[in-house]
Parts: structure tokens; sequence; C-alpha cells
């Protein structure tokens, strides 16, 4: 099942090659510890301690593409819901270290998506 897929998603992938094509440098899937948690954001500049995930519409619940497949709905409400509540866990544990943490979503044009990658680049130097 491609949507299935969590790594190297098409966003994510259109989204990094424009970052590397700006000259940004950064780490795919790294994996974090925060306090108990292992966290894998999709991309991280670990000098600037900037997190960024790209959710996919589905898995994370996005409010415009958020659906529950009508079969076993209440497996799949629970397991959304679950993915959520861990989302926001792991994003306040990363803060809470330091992190800036920026969740992009799927449906995000990419150049919107790099432009707030960048800002967050900078709000990281500037707290430096
Ligand atoms: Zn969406």
């Amino acid at each position: 099942m491609v949507a299935n897929r969590s790594r190297d998603t098409r966003p994510e992938v259109a989204l990094r090659r424009t970052l590397y094509l700006r000259g940004l440098r950064y780490r795919k899937n790294y994996r974090l510890s925060v306090g108990s948690e292992s966290v894998r954001p999709d991309i991280v500049f670990i000098g600037a301690r900037v997190a960024v995930f790209v959710d996919g519409c589905f898995w994370h619940g996005c409010s415009v593409h958020r659906t529950v497949p009508r079969l076993n709905r209440s497996f799949w409400e629970k397991k959304l819901r679950a993915n959520s509540t861990r989302d926001r866990r792991q994003g306040e544990a990363l803060a809470s270290e330091g992190w800036i943490v920026l969740r992009v979503w799927e449906h995000d044009a990419t150049p919107d998506a790099a432009a707030r990658v960048v800002a967050a680049l900078m709000a990281a130097q500037a707290k430096c």
C-alpha cells in the first residue's frame, strides 16, 4: 500500500531536493532521543536544532483531507487519534529540549514548505 510508506514520500523528497538546491544540508530520518522518546523527524538540521516532519494528510489527520475509512472505522479512529497524540507528544518533547519543530503537510506546496524551513533556520540562528 503506497499510502503506508512513511519514508521518502514524494512531498518529502521534493522538499529535500528544494532545500538541497538552496545549499542547505541536513540529515534525513535522523534518530533523536528526547527524554524517554526516540523521535525520527524526516529532516533534521542538527546544528540549528530544527526538526522538520512532513506529515501525510491521512496518517496525521490534516483538517482539509482528514478521512476515516468506513471499514473497521473504530480501529482507524483509534489508530489515527493515537498518531496525532504521538505527534503532539514528540513535538512537545523536542521543543522542551530547545528544538524548533516544524510540521509540514503533504498537501503544502513545496516552495511554501521550503520557505517555512528557511524561516525556521533563520529563527534558530537568531537564538544563538
Ligand atoms: Zn491535507
